[in-house]
């Protein structure tokens, strides 16, 4: 028995029917790319005075041609993340990290992702590859817009840090005025950000969230949730949240005491965004219930065993905090 680059669970094949099914239309697909990873000598790390995994990251497009993927520039249906340059830790751990994020956040916590799974360039390297959530199978495009973009903060008008000096309260405003659906939307958004907190994604930024815009009835809608992963990982100095919570100085007893966001940060942001206090209290619960589930994952994940540990013990901590 192998496991399944997709799902992680025991199979006999590279992918199980399912996730065949979700990621490749059921096509069976050569996990081993034909082709190498693509030449680059870019290093994209002067572009922010905040060094973030994204900032660095390179992304290949690709579409579907008989039993294999194929670069792209035109009609690509998934994106293909090879491990990044950069000054950080670990990075050849990237792809599965970002991977096995991907998975608990869908498996253990039915947050809304797009298909993804693990594939190998022809030399072996390994390539996190994902669907485009943004590309109907007709071939139509959705309208996007990430929250830089709502809330029309750019390097030019904002300065190099425009995605991270915002608060996560901003944004929850931004999402009443933009989503109809508002209380149901909000729950998500919130409950991606606990997510991102329990899991230690020091990057979810401005433009790591976004909206869909239905043309029709001109509302708008979260889309499924993109670039989750433990960044503790690889980024030996960075806060523990991209955004801060609250947009004001507020501080908890607790804050001032240890400088770090606990439970009773996360109930006020939750009361300050409009969630009724026992939806707010379930929310958390159910972050800082799934210990097992999130350790199989884990265990069964491509990450080198010492950074599965690490993945384990760095959650334990944030459910900790969450807890307390
Ligand atoms: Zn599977």
């Amino acid at each position: 028995m192998s496991k399944c680059h997709g799902c992680l669970k025991e199979t006999n094949d590279s992918y199980c029917r399912t996730c065949l099914q979700k990621l490749f239309n059921g096509r069976k697909i050569n996990y081993i790319l034909p082709f190498t990873r693509p030449e680059f000598n870019e290093q994209r790390m002067n572009q922010s005075t905040r060094l973030s995994i994204s900032g660095v990251q390179v992304k290949y497009s690709a579409k579907l041609e008989k039993k294999e993927l194929v670069l792209t520039d035109e009609g690509g249906r998934y994106i293909l993340k090879p491990i990044p340059y950069g000054p950080f830790q670990q990075m050849d751990n990237i792809p599965a990290n970002e991977h096995l994020t991907m998975q608990i956040a869908s498996q253990v916590f039915d947050i809304n992702t797009p298909p993804n799974g693990i594939m190998y360039f022809k030399d072996g390297e390994i390539v996190y590859t994902v669907k485009r959530f943004d590309v109907l199978e007709n071939g139509s495009k959705l309208l996007q817009e990430d929250f830089a973009q709502l809330a029309n903060r750019s390097e030019e008008n904002a300065g190099k840090n425009y995605k991270y000096n915002y608060s996560y309260e901003e944004m929850a405003e931004l999402m009443k005025k933009y989503v109809a659906a508002y209380p149901v939307e909000i729950e998500k958004l919130y409950s991606l950000i606990v997510f991102n907190y329990l899991i230690c994604n020091g990057d979810a930024h401005l433009k790591n969230f976004s909206l869909f815009r239905n043309e029709q009835f001109g509302d708008y809608t979260l889309t499924p949730a993109y670039d989750l992963m433990n960044t503790k990982m690889h980024v030996k100095v960075e806060p523990d949240t991209a955004l801060q919570l609250f947009k004001d100085d507020f501080m908890s007893e607790e804050f001032k005491s240890g400088s770090k966001y606990t439970r009773v940060d996360f109930l006020e942001l939750g009361k300050r965004i409009g969630i009724k206090t026992d939806r707010v209290e379930n929310i958390i619960s159910r972050f800082t219930s799934k210990e097992e589930k999130i350790i199989e994952l884990v265990n069964n994940s491509f990450l080198m065993d010492e950074l599965k540990n690490r993945y384990i013990e760095n959650v334990a901590l944030r459910r900790d905090r969450l807890m307390r």
